[in-house]
This record gives structure tokens, sequence and C-alpha cells, in this order.
């Protein structure tokens, strides 16, 4: 098909998604022609990253989310942002359960997809190919060569071979599939942080113009634009469309993937706030983000990790708190709080009374005041950059607590007398419970003299005539123990893991 200049929309935003080292990257540094300098820590993306380009067929917001499995949610809110998503899939390692996410996403969402088989340079790959695309075929995207809808392009990123046929293809299957658009000035919201200055926010303008002063509001959030930053965080006055800023102005964290509009004075603001506040509320979804969000107290438990996380992003928190639900049990941890920002005083005293540790994540105390503070009062802070770093300390804390239970849970009794059972058939050993507990189901070793005489099961244990479960310390009970006898007064039965 030949490329018509006046039908194309000249500008777009798109995403482009894949499994982890299928090219998304180099594929991003193709478009936009530029070398990249940022590199994040342990070199994986965590949080959405905007880049801008021109490209001879129109301008080009191109919204990068992390590839890994814990960033789920971050890229199904990019998918609803973006006017089209290009999944890269590499031919030498074909369809991933991310993949399929991904198209799903798409379908449901109705964005429109573009597949791009990525690193054909390598060896001859034609039976990969087709079957990528037989696999896809599954999930009704169907090849324009097998006389389907959809574009499946071959490409190589390294390369640089079809490159500027995706880029063509791209702006022509946005201008096929333009979504109906709302009639005044509007935009989305990319992603929020909490700086000294206040709540700084990330979003694209997709219709109309903003300046400095300007009343803009999502969902209930409401925002005075106080100052705009373009992409080398220069300030500027105006925003125009389809270009990434961040501004400063929003008194509430607005949230990832949500449309705002422009307001035309504070009254109007009040209302609108009002009445969505009163809709929204009613709604499941937001029970469940105030469920995550919201600052819960708990009663300390000594076998859980009580979790304060402070995240740079709201996304990135959201991100943390999955990785943490997908890794451990949840009778592991309790999450107290989760939040974006700097760890504050308010942070250590929740820390301190509910005996958390505080996780912060590219975020750091806001003064040392607030160090001391935690010093003071011995709460532990944990600083990291790199989300996988940061589930492996989690996993060493929760096995230190785990040890500390186990032992805590030991068992240790004395024998204090020797006797027969009323039927002589067994001997039994009158003990003195002098340390955590002692079950039936427990091995447990007997020392004498400090020397370890024998180790094996418990056969029963009993209060009086009564047959019981366990014994505490501080009671007495008999002991009756499977495949040994020859007690003596003074001998100690220990209970071990
Ligand atoms: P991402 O994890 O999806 O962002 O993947 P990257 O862009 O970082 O690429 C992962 C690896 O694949 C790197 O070693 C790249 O050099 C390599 N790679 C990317 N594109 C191509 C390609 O077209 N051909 C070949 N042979 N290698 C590629």
């Amino acid at each position: 098909m030949k490329y018509k200049k006046k039908k194309t929309t000249k500008k777009l935003i798109i995403t482009i998604m894949g499994h982890v080292n299928h090219g998304k990257t180099t594929l991003i540094k193709c478009i936009i022609k530029k070398k990249y300098h940022y590199k994040e820590p342990g070199n994986i993306t965590q949080k959405i990253n905007t880049y801008f380009t021109k490209t001879k067929y129109g301008k080009i917001t191109i919204l990068d989310t992390p590839g890994h499995a814990a960033f789920k949610n971050m890229r199904k809110q990019v998918i609803n942002i973006t006017d089209l998503i290009v999944l890269i899939i590499a031919v030498d390692d074909g369809i991933m359960p991310q993949t399929i996410e991904i198209i799903k996403y798409a379908q449901k969402t109705k964005v429109p997809i573009i597949i791009a088989i990525n690193k054909i340079d390598k060896i001859n790959y034609l039976e990969n190919i087709k079957n990528i695309k037989k696999e896809i075929s599954q999930y009704n995207l169907i090849p324009k060569e097998w006389g389907g809808k959809n574009n499946f392009l071959e490409i190589s990123t390294k390369k640089k071979i079809g490159i500027n046929n995706l880029i063509k293809t791209i702006f022509l299957e946005a201008s096929n599939n333009n979504k109906k658009s709302i009639k005044d000035t509007y935009g989305v919201i990319i992603e929020s942080t909490t700086e000294k200055q206040g709540i700084i926010t990330t979003l694209i303008l997709k219709k109309g113009k903003l300046k400095i002063g300007d009343l803009i509001l999502s969902d209930y959030h409401l925002g005075k634009i106080k100052a705009i930053f373009d992409n080398n965080n220069k300030k500027i006055n105006i925003i125009h469309t389809f270009t990434p800023v961040k501004i400063l102005g929003f008194s509430s964290i607005p949230s990832s993937g949500k449309i705002f509009t422009v307001i035309k004075n504070q009254k109007t603001a009040k209302k609108l706030i009002k009445q969505r506040k009163n809709i929204i509320l009613s709604k499941k979804y937001i029970k469940e983000n105030k469920k995550d969000i919201k600052i819960k107290f708990t009663q300390h438990h000594n076998n859980k990790l009580n979790l304060i996380i402070k995240g740079e992003t709201f996304n990135s928190s959201k991100a943390i708190i999955q990785l943490i639900k997908s890794t451990f049990k949840k009778k592991k941890y309790k999450l107290i709080k989760l939040d974006i920002g700097n760890i504050n005083k308010t942070d250590i005293l929740l820390a301190n009374t509910s005996q958390a540790i505080i996780i912060a994540f590219n975020t750091k105390t806001e003064n040392n005041n607030v160090k001391k503070y935690a010093d003071k009062l011995k709460v532990k802070i944990y600083y990291f950059n790199i989300i996988y770093k940061l589930i492996e300390k989690i996993k060493n804390i929760i096995s230190i607590l785990h040890k500390r239970k186990n032992k805590h849970q030991q068992g240790k009794a004395i024998i204090k007398n020797i006797f027969k059972s009323p039927n002589n058939s067994n001997i039994i050993a009158g003990c003195l419970i002098t340390e955590g507990q002692i079950k039936t189901t427990d091995t447990i070793k007997i020392k004498r003299n400090n020397y370890l005489i024998f180790k094996g099961k418990l056969k029963s244990i009993k209060i009086f005539k009564k047959k019981v479960n366990y014994v505490k310390k501080g009671q007495e009970c008999g002991i009756n123990i499977k495949n040994f006898s020859h007690f003596k007064i003074g001998d100690i039965i220990k209970t071990h893991k």
C-alpha cells in the first residue's frame, strides 16, 4: 500500500512491548536515533519512560514500560494511553507468556497492534517466523499475507533492517484506527513523583493547549499548573500536544493512565470533584486501591514481617507490592503502608509502633533529623534502586524471622522423676518444661551431662492421666518416648526441627 501523506495521523503515542531481551530497547534507540544516556540501575527499566521524536511521517511519543513480569499493571495502564502497540518478538525465542498477556489486553482495549518479528539477521529462521505467525493467529491476529488484517513485520534492530517500513506502517495503521476523541482540551497522566517542591506529574496533552495557571482535573485530583518542565527538565510556559512534560501543581496524586481535562475555575472544579468522589467511591476498584494504599495499623505479629514501602513513583510502589505478593506467602508479611515520596517522621513513628521495617525504593530520608529519629527508635530503613535486590533482602529477613520463630518455639524439659505406667508396660519420664513447648509430633534429642544419648520421636504426653498434644513452659507432665526408656533423673529433653 502506498503511503499517503494527507491521511496520516501526524502525532502518535505508541508503546513498544515484548518479552525481556527481545529487542525493545534497541528498537526504541533505532526510532529515536539518539544515543541512550540514561541507564537504570541493574540495566532494567523500572518505571514508565517517555521519549519523543520527529520522523518523516510524523511525531512519535514512545512510552517505555518495564518488561519484567512484576510490572503487569504498569503495562496495562500504558496500553490504555497509547494509540498503537508494537509487539516485538525475537525470532529465535518466539512467543512467551507476556506476549500473550499483551495481545489479550490490547484486544480488550481495542488498541491496534503491529507484530514486529525481530532479530531476523540471525541465521535462517523462516520456520520460526511461520510458527510465530501460526501461534499468534490463534488469538485472532491474522497476518495480511495470509488474508488477515494484521501487520506482521520482519525487522532487525541490530542491522536496522525494516525500521523505516515499521515507522511508516505505524502511522498508516494508526490513521486507520483513529479513536474517537473528547472534544475539549484533554490528555493523559503518565505518572507522578513527590519532590521537595510538591507533586511532579508527567503527562501528555492529546488535544488543545495548556499553560501555566490553568486548572486541570483527573478523576477528583485537581492541579493548578505552577511550573512546566520539558524532557530536558527545562522550564517552559506552554504545553503542546503529544509532547511529554512534567508539571508541578497537583495537590493530590492522580492515577497513571487516567485522562485529565481543563477546568474553567475553582468553583466548577469543586462541584466536579464532589460528584466524582461520590461516583468513584461506590466503585469496587477504588476500594481495592484503598486497601493497598491506605495506612493500615496492625498488631505486630511475631512471625510476620511488617513492611512500610516508600517508592519513587506510584507505579513502582505498586509493582513492588505485586512482586512481593507473587513471591511470598501472605502469612509471611504484612503491608503496613504503601506510599510514594521520601521517608518522613510519620513513617518512622509508624514503623516504630507497628514494628515494621521501611523499604525505600529510589527514595531517602527527608532530612538528617528524620535519620536521627530512625536511629533513636532503632527503626531499620533499607534503601534500594533495583527491585530484585529488594526482594532478595526481604527473603533474607523473612528467613531470619523464621529461624528465630523456630528457636523461640523449641521446647526443653528436665526429667525430675521416672516411673512405670500403671500396667508396667512403659517407662515414663516425669518432666518439667523449662523452655518453649513440646508437641507429640516433635522430634526430640535427649542429653545427659551435655552428651547426646538419643534422638527420636515421642510416643505420648500426659498431664496426670490425660493425654495431651502439647505442653508449655512451667507445666509438669509424663513423657513416653518411642524406643527409649533408660531415663535418668537430670536428663534433658529438647525438641529440634
Ligand atoms: P529488551 O530487553 O527487549 O530491551 O532487549 P534489548 O534491546 O536490550 O536487546 C537484547 C539483546 O538482543 C541485546 O544483546 C541486543 O544486542 C540483542 N538484539 C537486539 N536486537 C537484535 C537484532 O535485531 N539482532 C540480533 N542479532 N540481536 C539483537
